[in-house]
């Protein structure tokens, strides 16, 4: 891209490329070097210690003390080898962040030396000052303190010389306070019920994993254009800027060749990456200019999630050698694609079989069958659990607003699978059917192995099965991936919980169990018909649809969060001990506080921008205008006069249009956000600010978008959306 122009801004751009020097060898050599997993455990601990641990990762056995301390021993003496200093309990407080307090290993000694010291408590808990994180009420600030507990099924790490322990956090009173605690709940549920379910069909497995792979959208914008953009570095997005006359049209940044510059920086961060463990593996242009994505080989759900909040950390510390910032907010520009984190998520068994996989036999496929339509079933009884744990301010930008994808939550399993399934459900005498005999047989049409639908899919779809796995594609870009992880593992586990007692039911009767699990399968395909959707998923025609069957279109925050404090809800999350009334509703109420604060901070952003730096600069624009117009009349002649100063005369009334729009619509939106500061109820006050406040965002745009088209493009005063669009 040339430089239109020479800004303040322009002087601290970069045009230093930042090569890094990688290690000579292969990824493998160096994958994994920071972390202490199972093979340096293996080394670095004694044999029974070493068989605890990998107990206590599988079984979820309690480590004791002594054992914690030859662990905390062997971690420590790991960790200063490799130059860590410093060690921190690393947890996922419900800010959206990860949360760390470090301590150093230092132990001071008689005669003024010291040692490092690391002992079994400090390893597996620990009391954070945490009176400051989010607890919705549960934990008064005065009254007690949050704890943080290891969680050993996720490696230690050392990040800049410190080093990491996974870890929950929950209240005095054992109250989750994260996001850990309600995920590794909801993945040890799902274990257990679809465990159960599996022994229908072989009676020799003992664990199910959840799986995720996510794939996280992201832009880049030069670090210095970004700190000219105090609405990109305040709120993440910016609050005004007209289109620039090339964007995406053209779609030649999609899979096209990666500019250099982002080249460099992610060569970068997936070298960190990788020595961290984190096994990324693609990288690629996204559709919007300077829109990227990464995506690593999927991993057990919890891993994958923690690796996921360690690469948002890690990208943003990297971007910053190579000048340049991550964007992870959802829509940081407006008409221009937006970034989501689409979370690929399947079950596996102790043997490696992916229970969401087609099979090569009917016993296979039986089992694939199962699974599948208990997917689909678990969405259907709970889409707006979904929808609710996917919900932002952010996300809001994208989630039924004329973006991908829709809020209407649906399931799409490609015309293949549609078709087994009406012939599964007009099979109508099961017993006729299945054969008798030694071998599982159910009488289910034929599966083939590779689903054409897992190359030609449904991109249109929030919910869609890719061949061998789930999709979600509603989850925002900067979201913690625990949040659709902990409903959809929690759906999920409570349908095969049903579906087994269903199946059971029906074998006490006298069925056999072939004919029972048809049957009960045949019953959830009916039942579950209206959340299947095959069309385009942005038409008009399926809102209508969606409408007529019964189903949510939320577009708002403030709105989706509404059903975490149902009855059915609340009574999902107890039922599966997942988390408690009380818990959910400290959730909602910190979700819908964090909605109305960011739209606050907005709403301020947005105000202050648009009074203290459009207003004045349009006015000096208009007075150079006033002058011109001025002069005119003492240049020309009063004929001439008047048909040539008509243009000048319009813009001039035209800026002052747009300037009393502005202050008008700013003092309005500020007298809303004073009343709306005022309600006390939390629900009411983010509906308050969706509705009554955010409105006035667009307004106001509106008009300084205009100016911005009108005024001196010399005179203007933040990064126009060329400029941030095309790393130069
Ligand atoms: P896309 O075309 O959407 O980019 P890919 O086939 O490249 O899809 O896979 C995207 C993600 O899906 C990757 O992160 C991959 O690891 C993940 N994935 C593949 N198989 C599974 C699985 N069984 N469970 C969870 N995630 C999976
Ligand atoms: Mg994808």
């Amino acid at each position: 891209m040339e430089n239109f122009r020479f800004k303040a801004w322009e002087i601290s751009i970069s045009r230093e490329r930042k090569v890094i020097e990688l290690p000579s060898g292969k990824i493998s050599d160096y994958f994994g070097e920071l972390t202490f997993n199972k093979r340096v455990m293996k080394e670095y601990l004694p044999s029974d210690a070493y068989k605890r641990v990998i107990e206590a990762i599988e079984t979820g056995a309690k480590i004791e003390r002594t054992i914690a301390d030859q662990i905390a021993a062997s971690m420590k003496a790991w960790a200063v080898n490799k130059g860590a200093t410093h060690y921190t309990h690393w947890f996922q407080p419900l800010t959206g962040a990860t949360a760390e307090k470090h301590d150093a290993f230092i132990n001071p000694e008689e005669g003024g030396k010291a040692i490092e010291n690391f002992h079994g408590t400090e390893l597996i808990q620990q009391e954070p000052d945490a009176s400051s994180f989010p607890s919705g009420g549960i934990r008064n600030t005065f009254e007690a303190r949050g704890y943080t507990a290891w969680d050993p099924t996720s490696p230690a790490f050392i990040l800049e010389g410190t080093l990491c322990i996974p870890t929950i956090f929950v209240s005095y009173t054992g109250e989750a306070l994260d996001y850990k605690t309600p995920l590794l709940k909801a993945l040890d549920a799902v274990d257990h019920a679809a465990v159960d379910v599996c022994k229908y069909f072989d009676e020799n497995i003992k664990k199910v994993n959840a799986t995720l792979g996510w794939e996280q959208e992201y832009f880049v914008v030069d670090a210095a254009l970004y700190k000219a953009r105090p609405d990109l570095a305040l709120t993440g997005r910016t609050v005004f800027g007209h289109a620039s006359a090339k964007d995406q049209q053209l779609s030649d940044h999609y899979f096209g060749t990666i500019p250099e510059r982002a080249a460099d920086f992610m060569r970068d961060f997936e070298y960190q990456a990788h020595r961290l463990g984190i096994p990324v593996k693609t990288r690629h242009n996204e559709v919007a200019p300077n829109q990227f994505e990464c995506a690593p080989v999927f991993e057990d759900a919890n891993l994958s999630v923690d690796h996921n909040q360690l690469i948002m950390h890690l990208m943003d510390r990297v971007a910053a050698h190579h000048h340049l910032k991550v964007l992870t907010h959802e829509k940081p520009y407006a008409k221009v694609n937006g970034s989501g984190k689409h979370n690929n998520w399947s079950l596996m068994t102790n043997d490696g079989v992916n229970l969401l996989s087609p099979g090569k036999t009917t016993e296979e496929n039986a089992r694939f069958l199962v699974f599948l339509v208990n997917t689909v079933k678990a969405v259907n009884n709970y889409p707006d659990v979904l929808r609710a744990h996917i919900a932002s301010a952010g996300n809001d930008h994208r989630l039924g607003a004329n973006e991908a994808p829709p809020a209407i939550i649906s399931v799409f399993i490609g015309s293949q699978l549609t078709q087994t399934l009406d012939e599964i459900e007009k099979i109508d005498k099961v017993e006729n059917l299945t054969t008798n005999g030694p071998d599982f047989n159910l009488s289910i049409p034929k599966i083939p192995e590779i689903l054409l639908d897992n190359t030609d899919r449904n991109r249109t779809s929030p919910f869609a099965f890719t061949g061998n796995k789930f999709e979600f594609r509603a989850v925002g870009s900067s979201d913690n991936c625990a949040k659709p992880m902990i409903a959809l593992n929690l759906i999920m586990a409570d349908q095969l919980r049903r579906f087994k007692t269903d199946v059971d039911g029906l074998i006490e009767k006298g069925n056999k169990k072939e004919d029972a699990i048809l049957n009960v399968i045949k019953r959830y395909i009916s039942e579950s018909k209206r959340i299947r959707f095959e069309g385009n998923s942005y038409s008009e025609e399926w809102m209508k649809e969606a409408e007529k069957r019964g189903l949510s279109n939320i577009t708002s925050t403030p709105e989706a969060l509404k059903v975490l404090n149902d009855p059915k809800t609340v009574e999902l999350f107890e039922i599966n001990n997942i988390l408690t009334k009380r818990e959910l509703e400290a959730r909602q109420e910190i979700k819908l506080e964090k909605y109305a604060k960011r739209i606050q901070i907005e709403a301020r952003v947005l105000g202050d921008l648009a009074t203290n730096h459009i207003i004045p600069i349009a006015i000096r624009y208009q007075n150079t205008l006033i002058e011109n117009v001025k002069g005119l009349s003492e240049v020309l002649d009063s004929k001439n006069y008047t048909r040539l100063s008509n243009i000048q005369l319009q813009s001039i009334r035209d800026i002052s249009e747009h300037i009393m729009e502005i202050k008008t619509n700013v003092s309005a939106m500020i007298e809303e956000r004073k009343k709306a500061n005022a309600i006390e109820n939390t629900t009411k006050q983010a509906i308050a600010y969706r509705e009554r406040v955010v409105p006035y965002f667009e307004i106001i745009r509106y008009h300084v978008d205009k100016l911005e088209l009108m005024v001196d493009d010399e005179l203007w005063p933040l990064p126009k959306y060329r400029e941030l669009l095309f790393i130069k």
